[in-house]
């Protein structure tokens, strides 16, 4: 096979300059914890990585204000600062790290070609995906008003913050299950809001909510609004909307969570890399390996479960060794 052919990128292909491509041994794509993990490891090993951050420099922490249980920091830590600590260390031991969003990917031959900002091709024996996932929101204004001020999609990372407060979860699948029934070990009171009249959770997941006695179900309420003067002191609800019996109502809650889904970073990737139906990238169980020799994913990119900043950076390491391991097999 010619690795270098062109690609056929459509009207991308005309800013695409094949033949000033630049090789690389290891290519990481995304700077969040499971990217800056796998880039100190990859340069610890002398695999001289390249990291392109994308558009979101030091990942989803970056939009958070105190992380309190990452490992490492008992007084916890602000999540500009601990994502600026990893890019350091991972600078400290030579990643080069540029800014740039990939495009475009190729990886039918053994040499994986990745198109950044739609015009420099960069020629890799080995990538690490880290791209991450981003958390739905119902797209409301006051959701922006009140970032990091009460509104949050994270339970397990924002909950602690509203122990024996009020709060309300919006969703009715698993995670808003799962999400409602964590924040009802914590919080004196959970609305759960729900906008059909029935649960997509699973049966025991359903259970195990309906038998929590402090998680309220709003059937068929949507939410329209968050008031508060000092961060969020209560949410705007409409019941059976388009319904004759379509009534507003103020909730007052501390808290206003959002659990209707996240959506993986893996639509670049899709023509090559197999993904599950909600576009997480499938590993081979155990490993970071997708079925393309060379390419790794790592973090919530394919991860489904945990979507911990720990979890990314502990999958970050193992793609790393994963790559090193590829490269000293192929000899590159
Ligand atoms: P991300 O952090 O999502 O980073 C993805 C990276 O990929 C970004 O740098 C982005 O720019 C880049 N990227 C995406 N597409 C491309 C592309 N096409 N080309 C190049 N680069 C690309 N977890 C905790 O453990 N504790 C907490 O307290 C906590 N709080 C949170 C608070 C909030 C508000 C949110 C949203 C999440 C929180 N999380 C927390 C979850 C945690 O942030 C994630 O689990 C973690 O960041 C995932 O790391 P990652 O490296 O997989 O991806
Ligand atoms: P999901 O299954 O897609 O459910 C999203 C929920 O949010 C649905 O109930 C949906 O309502 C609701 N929703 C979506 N948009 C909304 C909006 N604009 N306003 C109000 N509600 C809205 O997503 P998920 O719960 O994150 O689960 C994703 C996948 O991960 C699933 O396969 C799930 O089984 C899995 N998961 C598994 C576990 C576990 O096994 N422990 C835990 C978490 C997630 P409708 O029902 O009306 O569409």
């Amino acid at each position: 096979m010619d690795i270098f052919k062109p690609l056929d990128l459509g009207e991308e292909s005309q800013k695409v300059d094949m033949t000033s491509a630049e090789r690389v041994r290891c290519l990481i794509i995304g700077s969040g914890p499971a990217g800056y993990t796998a880039a100190i490891y990859t340069s610890r090993a002398n695999l001289q990585p390249v990291l392109y951050t994308g558009l979101q420099m030091g990942g989803q922490l970056t939009t958070t204000t105190d992380v309190e249980n990452f490992p490492g920091y008992p007084e916890g830590v602000s999540g500009q600062a601990l994502m600026e600590d990893l890019r350091r260390q991972a600078e400290k031991f030579g990643t080069d790290i540029r800014f740039g969003i990939v495009t475009d990917v190729d990886f039918s031959g053994p040499v994986h070609k990745v198109i950044v900002d739609g015009e420099k091709v960069i020629e890799s024996y080995a990538v690490i995906i880290a791209t991450g996932a981003t958390a739905k929101y119902l797209g409301l204004e006051a959701e922006r008003k009140y970032a990091g001020m009460g509104v949050s999609a994270c339970a397990t990372c924002d909950g602690f913050f509203y122990k024996g407060k009020d709060v309300a979860v919006v969703g009715g699948g698993d995670t808003a299950a799962e999400e409602s029934t964590y924040l009802a070990g914590l919080c004196r009171k959970v609305y759960l809001v729900v906008r059909r009249n029935e649960l997509r959770a699973s049966k025991v997941m359903q259970r195990e909510v309906l038998n929590t006695p402090n998680i309220e179900i709003l059937w068929e309420h949507q939410a329209i609004d968050l008031f508060g003067d000092n961060g969020v002191e209560g949410v705007v609800l409409v019941k059976k909307k388009g319904t004759p019996e379509e009534e507003t109502v103020r909730l007052k809650v501390d808290g206003f969570f959002l659990a209707i889904g996240h959506k993986p970073n893996s639509e670049v990737f899709s023509k090559f890399i197999e993904t599950d139906q909600t576009g997480y990238i499938k590993t081979i169980p155990g490993t970071t390996k997708t079925k393309v020799n060379g390419i790794f994913a790592a973090g919530d990119v394919q991860d489904p479960v945990y979507r911990q900043a720990v979890s990314a950076a502990g999958s970050g390491c193992m793609a790393a060794i994963e790559a090193e391991r590829y490269l000293a097999e192929i000899h590159k």
